[in-house]
């Protein structure tokens, strides 16, 4: 694997850096307001006015560390959070002018920061040690909240890289494979000793992990994409792994001509867009209910039409149809939507008799994730298959807690949110084990 990134040609970031002079500009244009609605939109709670006032003061590294004290991965939220829906769509300049580019502001303060760990403030040594277990942005943000409070933090991910869905899953045109590395190595120099090929139920032990530290921090995301259980299912590309491809080994990879990506949501947006990137002449989305209950973000959707790529609505794949042994179509049937359930989506149904073929030589599956499995195999209570955890994000073992995507049964699953997790554990578990309570 090449592990310096570089990702394909036709994937580099969507939104060029700011130059020093737009930033100016844009950071006078904000109205630095008392009790900020953009500061209590973001999951964090950046300081938003007062890191926006330092760029306007030309003070670059006091903007990156008001930044910092309240996310320490924010150079990657600064590029993948959903700010129409979070601090720009609360910016109160939205309704009659644009919102302020908050998220371009961010960006443009940590990218201008050399050693962004010396901006961060240690505590002295506590003498205490915490096992993180996953390196994605929940853990490295519990793991650097800890090492801040003068705690010993270990991280054991078992895949070669650090950075989880950073690294691996995000597209680079969102976020290159270069910055989340970048942002884990900035948790090792702030003192975080981070352990890659190490993974929990293979080769670590959670009674081992209990017995050599303080407290243990399960940040270990989700599975793998789920099996359809539709007959020649074994020549579909894997979604995730599609993207992975993207991001590294120098961007190498096969693309179809015609290529069909099974689901809807911002993992199909992500494999839709590389398709065409990289050189597709058709891209077919296919999901099984109407544009209404899709989970993608609306701005992706535009997005992605604008891409050229089509949607087919209201179909399900029931067979993939092969032609000497690779992919050749995806058999399909119409659906219809009945009553809604649960989650307050209209049920689909199969509509008799309508089976017809998409034809493709690329067929891509990008239907969610799995729920984390390692939480039953641990003992773990479970809440709708997702680490159950209460107020103080602790597990029902004593001393292991859990944050990030594996616990997250409501809402969407983002970064932002993981790395909010990340922060209230580290706080749950300092209380705990320096037996401190936090002002
Ligand atoms: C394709 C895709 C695109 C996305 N795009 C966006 C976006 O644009 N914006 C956004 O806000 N969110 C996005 N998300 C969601 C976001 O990436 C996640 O919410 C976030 O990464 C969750 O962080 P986490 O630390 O909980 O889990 P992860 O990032 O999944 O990290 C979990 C880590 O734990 C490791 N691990 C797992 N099991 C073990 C084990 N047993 N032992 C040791 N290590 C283990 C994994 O290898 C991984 O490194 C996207 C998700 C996907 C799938
Ligand atoms: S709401 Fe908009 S104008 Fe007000 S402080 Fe936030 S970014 Fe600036």
């Amino acid at each position: 694997m090449d592990t310096n990134g570089s990702a394909a040609k036709g994937l580099s970031e969507h939104y060029p850096p700011l130059s020093a002079n737009e930033a100016l500009v844009e950071a006078h244009r904000c109205l630095y307001c008392y009790d900020a609605p953009c500061t209590h939109a973001c999951p964090t709670h950046i300081d938003i006015p007062r890191f926006i006032k330092k760029i306007a003061t030309a003070n670059l590294p006091g903007s990156a560390k008001t930044i910092l004290e309240a996310n320490l991965l924010g150079a990657t939220c600064a590029r993948v959070c959903p700010v129409e829906e979070l601090c720009e769509g609360a910016c109160v300049l939205g309704a009659d002018h644009k919102p302020i580019m908050i998220g371009r502001l961010q960006r443009h303060a940590m990218d201008h920061c050399q050693h962004p760990s010396d901006l961060v403030r240690k505590e002295p040594s506590t003498g205490r040690s915490v096992a993180v277990i996953g390196s994605g942005p929940a853990g490295l943000s519990c793991a650097g909240e800890l090492t801040r409070r003068g705690h010993s933090v270990t991280v054991f991910e078992k895949r070669e890289l650090a950075g989880g869905l950073s690294t691996y899953g995000i597209i680079a045109i969102r976020e290159p494979v270069e910055t989340a590395l970048a942002e884990a190595a900035m948790i090792e120099a702030l003192g975080v000793h981070i352990e890659t090929g190490a993974e929990l139920g293979r080769n670590l032990d959670l009674r081992e992990m209990q017995s050599r530290f303080d407290a243990v921090f399960l940040s270990v995301g989700l599975g793998a994409t789920p099996a359809m259980g539709i007959p020649g299912e074994e020549l579909i590309v894997d979604g995730l792994a599609y993207i992975e491809q993207s991001k590294l080994n120098g961007g190498a990879m096969n693309i179809g001509r015609r290529v069909v990506i099974i689901g809807a949501g911002n993992t199909a947006i992500d494999c839709a867009t590389i398709a065409k990137r990289l050189g597709a002449e058709h891209v077919t989305m296919i999901y099984r209910r109407s544009a209404e209950e899709m989970t993608a973000y609306p701005h992706e959707v535009e997005f992605i039409r604008k891409e050229g790529v089509e949607f087919c609505f209201l179909t399900q794949p029931v067979r993939i149809v092969s032609e000497n042994g690779v992919a050749a179509g995806v058999g399909c049937v119409r659906m219809t939507l009945g009553a809604t359930d649960g989650s307050g989506r209209r049920v689909p149904y199969p509509v008799d008799r309508t089976e017809f073929t998409i034809f493709a030589d690329q067929v891509v599956k990008a239907v969610g994730q799995e729920k984390p499995t390692l939480a039953v195999r641990l003992g773990l209570a479970v809440d709708k298959g997702y680490i159950q955890v209460n107020s103080e994000l602790e597990t029902n073992l004593l001393g292991v807690f859990a944050g990030g995507d594996c616990i997250r049964a409501k809402n969407a699953a983002s970064t932002v949110m993981a790395v909010q997790d990340g922060k209230l554990a580290a706080a749950a578990i300092h209380r705990r084990i320096a037996g401190k309570v936090e002002a």
